[in-house]
């Protein structure tokens, strides 16, 4: 294709504003999805995103329009995923910034625009859901008309669910969005921005050609790990791959197949060149993202844990900001430490690995990262609770601390301010977008606000408030160990590392928790909470005689055969720990709120 001809742009949003909806009618009005075919968020793919009405991973797809090619990415608006979404910016020329007419700019409307202006892209700014009786276009293309600095006649306006003024977004996406521009003479240079482990075709890998030409049946070269395959395959996604036999020229986007089977050879933000026509340098790929929470992951049956090595190897493939190391816990045997985006990504990583790789796990309870500083002067970087020293060595501990940005109606100001003074914020400014809906920023430390802070500020808000951070750096901070002991032992996957304010009303906490999620066992079961070998709190699991068999005495052999299989059911998610079963709920209690 000419490039002059191709459009490459993005759909960016706060969450539910009507991406994915407005990537359907695209797909509808282009004729690329037919009215048959068509269902509700055709382009989240994945089970997980079906049932959870959400978008983890950005889509790329090729629309025919009014004689041009429009390279569409639905990307997904959740925090945690800024990452997927600033790699989706880096193949696009343009981004349509979606905004719901009856909720108005919220707080990662704010990022993803911040994402996409310093990606230098075009930007059309879209009120969405204007068939909503809520909608209110005027009050809100005022608002977005300020924010971008345009007119608010400029501010289009759509239904994603009627379709209603997205054939004059898709003409206007032709008109403004500019083509892209690359030397098609020059040695072939193409951005990997994405790539998933097929078990039945190897690596798929998705990129964006910039310069040159990658052909069917052509050998190219992996830049970073110099790695040379042929490609077997390759095409545009439309909405379903389509092979192509002219390959990708400038500015096209698109899959390759290479038949490759080892999932390290194509990193997502590597260059693909040719073999026989090889670039001198390479593109500028991503920034690696930092992960912000690290948990435990462990297989229940131990003899897993291989298939747990390969299962995050080929996760990793589709999702380059997880990271893991090989971790070993007391309680819990050989496992991986893994590093998170947030509290949502660990959520899908777990559920993904169980899914598509069918495995069983235990997760202990997230935490982020501490450094410490010795008093002989020496430092660690902690990321698992159970390596922070103990004694009074302990010079200074560091933690993580965010820019966190609340938009919320002016009313709930006060609200705001509390939670956020209860977790040890630092105020930075405030400012309103509106006469009536401010945006409030402060300094707040990542380990309050990974665990039950939005749920807090939602619930305060009557579900107004939106949240948005980003990592700021670290402060010195007052934190202490707080250890968990059954029988005496301490559980090394129940440490956890506190403010000392807080620390006395957590090891409460957690020891009353556990005596509610550890079922009683044969033999009596005490639980403390301790700082160094100061026991802060106790409870006790009594002891029972469990036996479901004794409570069908006379009943038919398959009725105790099918209480049998129950009672197996419900320990699939136990582990021993020394003599003590318990569940998974157990090392994960610490984040939940009652
Ligand atoms: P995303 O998170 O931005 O991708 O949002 P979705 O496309 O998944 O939509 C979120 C919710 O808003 C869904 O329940 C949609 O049915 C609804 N929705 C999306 N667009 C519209 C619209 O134009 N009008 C109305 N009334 N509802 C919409
Ligand atoms: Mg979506």
């Amino acid at each position: 294709t000419d490039p002059a001809l191709i459009r490459n742009f993005c759909i960016i949003a706060h969450i539910d504003h009507g991406k994915s909806t407005l990537a359907d009618r695209m797909l509808q009005i282009t004729g690329v999805v037919d009215d048959r075919s068509m269902r509700a968020q055709y382009l989240d793919r994945m089970d997980i995103e079906r049932e959870r009405g959400i978008t983890i991973k950005s889509q790329a797809v090729r629309l025919p329009w009014d004689g041009h090619v429009l390279n569409m990415i639905d990307t997904p608006g959740h925090v945690d995923f800024t990452y997927e979404v600033s790699r989706s910016l880096q193949a696009c020329e343009g981004a349509v910034l979606l905004v719901d007419a009856a909720q108005g700019i919220e707080a990662q409307t704010l990022a993803n625009l911040y994402l996409a202006m310093n990606a230098d892209l075009h930007i059309i700014p879209v009120l969405n859901k204007i068939d909503l009786p809520a909608a209110q276009p005027e009050k809100f293309a005022d608002e977005l008309a300020g924010l971008i600095g345009c007119d608010p006649s400029d501010v289009l306006r759509v239904s994603g669910k009627t379709g209603v003024g997205v054939r004059e977004l898709l003409d206007h996406v032709v008109q403004t969005v500019p083509a892209p521009v690359g030397n098609a003479d020059a040695p072939a240079r193409a951005l990997i921005f994405d790539s998933v482990y097929d078990t039945y075709r190897g690596v798929v890998t998705y990129l964006r050609v910039i310069d040159g030409h990658l052909g069917k049946r052509e050998r190219i070269l992996m830049m970073s790990t110099k790695a040379a395959h042929e490609t077997l395959e390759i095409g545009v996604i439309s909405p379903e791959p389509k092979p192509s036999d002219l390959g990708l020229g400038v500015g096209e986007v698109g899959y390759l197949i290479s038949g490759v089977k080892d999932v390290r050879q194509s990193r997502v933000g590597d260059t693909v060149t040719t073999v026989v026509k090889p670039a001198e340098e390479m593109l500028a790929g991503y920034d690696h993202p930092r992960p912000m929470v690290f948990s435990g992951l462990y297989p229940i049956d131990g003899d897993e844990y291989p298939e747990l090595r390969e299962a995050l190897d080929k996760l990793q493939l589709n999702d380059a900001s997880l990271i893991y190391e090989p971790e070993t816990s007391a309680a819990l045997g050989f496992g991986f430490r893994v590093g998170f985006l947030g509290l949502l990504h660990m959520e899908i990583i777990r559920e993904r690995l169980e899914r598509e790789f069918g495995l069983s796990l235990i997760s202990t309870a997230p935490n982020v990262v501490y450094r410490v500083v010795m008093e002989d002067g020496s430092e660690l970087t902690v990321t698992n609770p159970s390596e922070f020293p103990t004694g009074g060595k302990i010079a200074q501990v560091f933690e993580p601390v965010t820019k966190s940005t609340i938009l919320a109606p002016a009313e709930f100001i006060g609200a705001i301010m509390e939670i956020c003074q209860g977790r040890r914020g630092q105020l930075l400014g405030m400012d309103y977008l509106s006469e009536d809906r401010v945006e409030i920023r402060y300094t707040l430390p990542l380990g309050e606000i990974i665990f039950d802070f939005f749920d807090q500020l939602k619930s305060r808000t009557r579900g107004y408030a939106s949240l948005d951070y980003e990592p700021a750096g670290e402060e010195e901070s007052d934190l202490v160990k707080v250890d968990i002991l059954l029988q005496g032992e301490a559980v090394d996957a129940f440490s956890a590392i506190v403010h000392k304010d807080k620390a006395y009303t957590y090891g409460v906490d957690m020891a009353k928790k556990l005596r509610e999620l550890i079922p009683r066992q044969q033999f009596e079961v005490p639980i403390q909470a301790a700082i160094g070998a100061r026991v802060i709190a106790r409870e006790n699991i009594r002891a029972i005689r469990k036996d479901v068999l004794a409570k069908c005495y006379g009943g038919d052999i398959s009725r105790k055969r099918k209480l049998l299989e129950k009672q197996k059911e419900g320990k699939k998610r136990m582990k021993m720990v020394g003599r003590v079963e318990v569940p998974q709920e157990a090392f994960v209690a610490a984040l939940s709120t009652d």
